[in-house]
């Protein structure tokens, strides 16, 4: 694994400082970016981009999202220790241990092989206790649930009603839903006593597609 030495931490403090100042507020979510080495996640040819605020490819077609999108994501979750949380998407495995950083129990599910082998092992060398799943996120862990909150970090054609199911009664999804193929609208759901959904919206983003099924790879 690549080491964390005092020029990534100084970079990673810049960082945090350009996310306080396109609008991040959550203090525990600039913490937990601060304390997280997303150059890690990245092959070693990206260093020196890590901790600009870009998205970066990370192999099978995927990218890692950029970090203005990892910390919004994270404030509208607004995660308490212990948070049963179910993250689709896992890709890297940065976004997931943001969230594990800020106390959540998280499980998080890939659809692509390679890329969840790849960052399968390197969360166990990062001694981290995220657990990972190989599978369609659409079904979401039905033997796991209910979660307190869901995280999908890719573009979704639908709210999915099987994740909606497995959410606690109070629980927040937040979802990136496609309005069209360029952009989608960032959505945060609360389920309500009677199980309908409390909805609110928060602007344009863009992430690649959820799929349907497992990956060729
Ligand atoms: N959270 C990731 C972002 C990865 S990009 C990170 O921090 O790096 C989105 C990821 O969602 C990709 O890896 C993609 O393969 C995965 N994905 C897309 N559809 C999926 C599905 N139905 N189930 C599980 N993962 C899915």
């Amino acid at each position: 694994m690549q080491e964390d030495n005092y020029r990534h931490k100084g970079m990673r403090r810049i960082m945090v400082e350009e996310l306080r100042n396109k609008g991040i507020k959550d203090e525990n979510v600039l913490t937990a970016i601060n304390n997280v080495p997303r150059h890690v996640f990245l092959d070693s040819s990206f260093l020196e981009f890590a901790y600009q605020d870009k998205a970066f490819p990370i192999g099978s077609g995927q990218t890692i999202s950029h970090p203005y999108t990892v910390a919004f994501q994270s404030s509208l979750l607004d995660i308490k220790k212990n948070m049963k949380v179910l993250e689709i998407g896992t890709g890297s495995g940065y976004q997931a241990c943001v969230l594990a950083e800020m106390g959540a129990k998280v499980f998080s599910i890939e659809r692509q092989r390679k890329l969840y082998m790849k960052t399968k092992a390197l969360l166990s060398e990062l001694n981290s206790r995220i657990k990972t799943f190989l599978g369609d996120g659409n079904k979401g862990l039905p033997t796991y649930g209910p979660f307190d909150r869901i995280l999908i970090t890719a573009a979704a054609p639908e709210i999915p009603q099987t994740l909606i199911e497995q959410l606690k009664v109070g629980g927040m999804i937040v979802i990136p839903l496609c309005e069209n193929e360029d952009h989608q609208t960032m959505l945060r759901l609360t389920k309500q006593e009677d199980g309908s959904l409390l909805r609110e919206e928060y602007g344009d983003f863009k992430f690649v597609p959820m799929l349907k099924g497992l990956g060729e790879d």
